[in-house]
């Protein structure tokens, strides 16, 4: 099998050969169609995050068909198209997983990270963790679902009911956040980089009511915020923007520091908090709510060669929707 594999933080991803693995008990091996580029991705190649598995081939929102099963994997045959998402495995033991809160699993193995992941032609997958998806999208269309989508949707359920939303940062996750948003009859107003015109038209052509920068102050008191830009000054700025008993939603794996700010920001039972990893049931809530509403999914595409590509462009902010990885024409 071909992959594009991470040897050291820091470092350009690395085109390898190595032997196809065979699926163990309980595991599925999937050859891929498509894998999503997260910015979780560039913050695991970047070193932003320490606990990467080296060394690693990134990628957790694969697609694709199911090629051999392991023993005793009866929920997917062969030829079946499957979604192998971040979370890959949990300890199923600790107080988080016994309390139905297993994206907070004290020993789990994320798919990209600990676990090797979809920059590459084959992955293996524990196959209690992965779905089937939604017929409606192409394999290319289905990959942002499975991160910027779950995670989105979870971030979105906990912004709470209110109808008028802040998006900070409108990249993968916000374009599809910002389309089940408008279903629900909610009003969005994105935030991007200052000067960022060509994200600003995007998030409006998607039913944004407001799109302006980030350095800008909202039209009208928010209900809500979600922050997808990785940036920490956008806490505080968030914070102004919401009205008492407002929630700031964080929505990345990481931030920069977030800048200190006066308590009068957060009095008034305002909130800060953040969205770590998913669980199962987000992901099968989410992958029937798409096809529904129905979200519309923009992907660039790229060949699994061209991964570093990827990854520069989105660093720079040159990616308009979400990137996504295809396997090299043998
Ligand atoms: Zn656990
Ligand atoms: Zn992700």
């Amino acid at each position: 099998m071909h992959a594009m594999v991470l040897e050291a933080a820091g470092t350009p991803l690395k085109p390898v050969t190595r032997d196809t693995p065979a699926p163990g008990p309980g595991e599925v091996l999937v050859k891929v169609a498509a894998c999503g580029v997260c910015r979780t991705d560039l913050h695991i190649v970047d070193g932003d995050l320490s606990e990467a598995k080296l060394p690693i081939i990134p990628g957790h929102e694969i697609v694709g068909h199911v090629h051999a099963v392991g023993a005793g994997v009866d929920r997917f045959a062969a030829g079946e198209r499957v979604g192998i998402p971040w979370l890959g495995h949990t300890c199923g033991r600790c107080d988080y997983c016994r309390t139905d809160r297993e994206n907070l699993c004290d020993a789990p193995g994320f798919t990209g990270y600990q676990i090797d992941g979809g920059y590459a032609d084959y992955a293996l997958a524990d196959a209690r963790f992965c779905f089937s998806l939604p017929a409606d999208y192409s394999d290319a269309e289905a990959a942002p679902l499975l991160c910027a989508g779950l995670i989105g949707h979870r971030a979105l359920k906990m912004a709470g009911e209110g109808t008028h939303l802040g998006i900070y940062g409108f990249g993968a996750a916000a374009h599809i956040v910002a389309q089940v948003a408008r279903h629900q009859a909610r009003k969005v107003y994105a935030f991007t980089r200052p000067g960022d015109i060509a994200a600003q038209d995007f998030a409006l052509g998607l039913g944004a009511v407001w799109a302006g920068g980030s350095d800008e102050p909202a039209p009208l008191e928010l209900d809500a915020a979600i922050i997808f830009a990785p940036v920490g000054a956008l806490v505080p700025a968030a914070l102004r923007a919401i009205r008492k008993g407002g929630i700031v939603v964080c929505g990345g794996i990481h931030m920069t520091d977030i800048p200190a700010f006066p308590y009068d920001i957060l009095w008034g039972e305002r909130s800060v908090r953040s969205v770590a990893n998913l669980t199962r049931r987000d992901a099968v809530e989410f992958l029937a709510l798409a096809p529904a509403v129905p979200v519309k999914v923009r992907v660039e595409t790229f060949p699994l060669s061209d991964a570093n590509t990827a990854l520069a462009r989105l660093r720079d902010g040159r990616l308009t929707g979400a990137a996504v990885l295809l396997p090299d024409r043998a």
